[in-house]
């Protein structure tokens, strides 16, 4: 067995609760579809959710909503999932890559800044991504998209239950107070899982109306007209999440804050047991604002000082039964990108993916099992 980087949490009631909503009289689109977003809603803070198929297509909705036009330009994060760049091209606006701090992983208010000096032409949408589960600087992001004439999308899939303090005041992810609208995942990763399943977030009911419009076909029911009508003012796609994972959706929302303290527990063991290995190994920075519920538990590893490879001490925690994995591989360095913008020089990400790497980190994980992971480390590294 290997402890894998990232695991689901099944438990009995979710089972009974899938198996409930299967005996239903609606499979697809049903009241389960809404008893999920609007706990969803309460549990973030923010006034509507739009449950939908998978993180991606949040991406892709929140992208539609804004009505974004080709050639008009989005900011992302050099070091993120695929997803969060790709939601710009599916509707034919442009990726400006910003770099992050080599140290969080984060957009910053000076990474951004640059990006937006870089941006060669009208920049409507900035996502921050709220790396591992800590809380990006929003006030000040938020501040000079502004002064740019964009919006802020925050991509927030590893920050489901994460607080930020900004000056005095206490926010949570999800209460998009900085942004027009907040995306999220329930990859069975992620901190609540539905197999597929993804969330848009808003305080705007009209960004909220047209997500939902746009999630199903773009069909729309005028207020007293018959019962079989319906038109399409513009084609929207079929993006529903079936009304048996939103059951599943609710069931493990219930266990948020089980599944957060438990993981907020297993990070602070991580942080004293890795102490002992610094300056070689560093877990990533949090910053001062963030108390983040993380999903990842990722390190910086100063490979060059161990003298052994990152592929080396990947093999070496496998053959020790732990898994790992790298979060990410800069986006801007795939294929697709380069070739469609160049090669770019973002050095806070190349520092990032150089030393990165992220170890177990699930609400069922063992106390025993974070010792297992830090000696395994230590005896990959050689000290
Ligand atoms: C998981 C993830 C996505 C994509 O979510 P899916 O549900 O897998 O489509 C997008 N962005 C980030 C940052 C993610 O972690």
């Amino acid at each position: 067995m290997v402890l894998p980087y990232g695991r689901q949490t099944i438990e009995d009631d979710d089972i009974a609760a899938v198996v409930e909503a299967l005996k239903g009289d609606f499979l697809t689109t049903g009241p389960t579809v809404d008893a999920f977003e609007a706990a969803f809603a309460q549990a973030v803070g923010a006034a509507h959710a739009v449950a939908c198929a998978n993180g991606t297509a949040a991406l892709h909705l929140a992208m539609l909503a804004l009505r974004l036009q080709p050639g008009e330009r989005v900011v992302a994060p050099a070091i993120t999932f695929l997803a969060t760049a790709n939601c710009a091209r599916y509707v034919g606006a442009e990726v400006v890559f910003a770099d992050v701090d080599p140290d969080s992983g984060l957009m910053t208010p000076a990474t951004l800044q640059d990006a937006l000096a870089r941006a060669d032409g009208p920049v409507r949408a900035v996502l921050p991504v709220h790396l591992r589960g800590d809380a990006c600087d929003l006030p000040a992001l938020e501040a000079l998209a502004r002064e740019a004439g964009a919006v802020l999308v925050e991509d927030a899939p590893h920050a489901l239950g994460t607080t930020a303090t900004f000056g005095n005041v206490a926010e949570t992810i999800g209460d998009v107070r900085h942004s027009a609208m907040a995306t999220f995942s329930f990859h069975p990763v992620k901190t609540i899982a539905t197999g597929e399943g993804g969330m848009v977030v808003t305080n705007d009911p009209a960004l909220a109306a047209r997500l939902k419009t746009l999630r199903s076909h773009g069909m729309v029911r005028p207020e007293g007209s018959d019962p079989w009508w319906y038109e399409m003012p513009e084609p929207g796609f079929n993006y529903r999440l079936p009304d048996i994972l939103c059951a599943l959706g609710l069931s493990q929302l219930g266990k948020l804050d089980r599944f957060v303290a438990r993981r907020r527990a297993l990070a602070a063991a991580y942080l004293q047991a890795l102490q002992p290995l610094a300056p070689l190994v560093r877990p990533a920075v949090s910053p001062a604002w963030s108390d983040p519920a993380l999903h990842l538990m990722t390190v910086l590893i100063d490979f060059e000082a161990a003298g052994r490879c990152r592929r080396e001490v990947v093999d070496a925690l496998r053959a020790r039964g732990v898994g790992s994995q790298v979060h990410y591989i800069p986006v801007h360095r795939q294929p697709y990108y380069r070739e469609r913008y160049g090669p770019l020089d973002l050095p806070g990400a190349e520092a990032w993916y150089a030393r990165c790497l992220s170890l177990p980190l699930y609400p069922g994980m063992a106390d025993a099992d974070v010792d297992l992971v830090v000696r395994s480390l230590a005896e990959a590294l050689g000290v």
